[in-house]
């Protein structure tokens, strides 16, 4: 974290603000983890806060300390019209741009308060007066410990700051395995045990809360798995009518994409969702190695993220999409098969 920044963080929460934070839509550890943290030492500091996420997050989460103040934009509109108009400060934490956040948009391109941006995605864009924007980073959670750290220092990290950070910090890395996990991920990590972490409540709370219709979804998506070998590539397919079927609920696919990637050879695994209600395919994309599924989902389906996941969307049907999707991995050939 560099110096300008923190001096420009320092000077905004020198006087009282009235502080909005906002995570992306769907909402992950991520983003529900390093919000949490957010408010908890912008609140322990007397600041006046607020997180808004553009609509709710999973059940797994539910659990992390205070998490119930989160303002779901969804179900209040209200209030987060009212917040974010009166709003001194906004921070938004893990997405890079304002497209996003969804309905959350137009109100945030008409806020007067300073934005500052926390978030390790590519190609940030511009709108944030204040930016802590770093591709390198694990997670924003690994942000936000840095951020607190330079500015009043680790001792203002109390266990409920700690264990919403260890949280984000475990999903956003795979449980410490992806390769954006450096030596230093670890040490933070550590400092969060010390600081009361409790580092296996949040594994079993997130990963051990399976319900009989989660797996027996997992079960339907590893069915449909195509697997591509002359491409390294796998993809999963689930429709509409296959989430109902086994009572789908939000955060129940969540990690379904990775098991492509198990497979020995695989290095290219994607999954597709159907939304009937938004009229979309969801589109979850993981690589290993070289091959840039944020490029590639910029190019063909209207998304971004990291090297080695990226999500997007497409317009099109479930099948007219893995039919898309697998009409192009012959101009990949090269790039995976290498
Ligand atoms: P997931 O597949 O878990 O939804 O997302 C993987 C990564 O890609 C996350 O870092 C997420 O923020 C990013 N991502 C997911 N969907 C989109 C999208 O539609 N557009 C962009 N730019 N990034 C996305
Ligand atoms: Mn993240």
């Amino acid at each position: 974290m560099n110096l300008e920044t923190i001096n420009a963080i320092d000077a905004l929460l020198e006087t009282p603000q009235r502080i909005v934070i906002i995570p992306h839509k769907n909402p992950d550890g991520d983003a529900v983890g390093s919000t949490l943290a957010l408010w908890h030492y912008l609140n322990d500091m007397g600041q006046q806060a607020k997180v808004i996420a553009p609509n709710d997050f999973p059940k797994f989460l539910k659990w992390l300390p205070n998490n119930e103040q989160i303002i779901n934009f969804e179900k209040d509109a209200a209030s987060a019209k009212e917040l974010i108009n009166d709003a001194t400060a906004i921070f938004t934490l893990d997405f890079n741009h304002l497209g996003r956040i969804g309905e959350l948009q137009p109100l945030l391109e008409e806020a007067s308060a300073t934005f500052v941006m926390i978030d390790h995605h590519q190609e940030p864009s511009d709108y944030a007066k204040i930016m802590y924007s770093d591709v390198t980073m694990s997670s924003t959670c690994e942000m936000v410990y840095n951020l607190i750290e330079a500015h009043k220092g680790i001792s203002y990290i109390t266990p409920e700051i700690a264990i919403c950070l260890y949280t984000g910090i475990m999903t956003d890395t795979g449980s410490f395995k992806y390769s954006s996990t450096s030596s230093r991920t670890h040490i933070v990590v550590a400092s969060l045990i010390e600081k009361g972490a409790n580092n296996t409540l949040a594994h079993s709370m997130v990963y051990d809360t399976n319900t009989p219709s989660r797996l027996h979804l997992l079960g339907c998506a590893l069915k449909n798995m195509v697997i591509l070998e002359e491409y390294r590539t796998a993809y999963i397919t689930l429709s509409q009518e296959e989430l109902d079927r086994y009572d789908f609920k939000k955060g129940d696919t969540e990690g379904f994409v990775n098991y492509g990637l198990t497979l020995e050879g695989i290095i290219f695994a994607v999954i597709f969702i159907e939304n009937k209600d938004e009229g979309i395919i969801k589109i979850s994309l993981r690589s290993e190695g070289d091959f840039s599924v944020n490029e590639f989902a910029r190019a063909h389906f209207n998304g971004g993220g990291h090297n080695n996941a990226s999500g997007g969307r497409s317009e099109k049907s479930l099948s007219e999409t893995a039919q898309y999707f697998t009409s192009i991995l012959p101009s990949y050939k090269d790039q995976l098969t290498k």
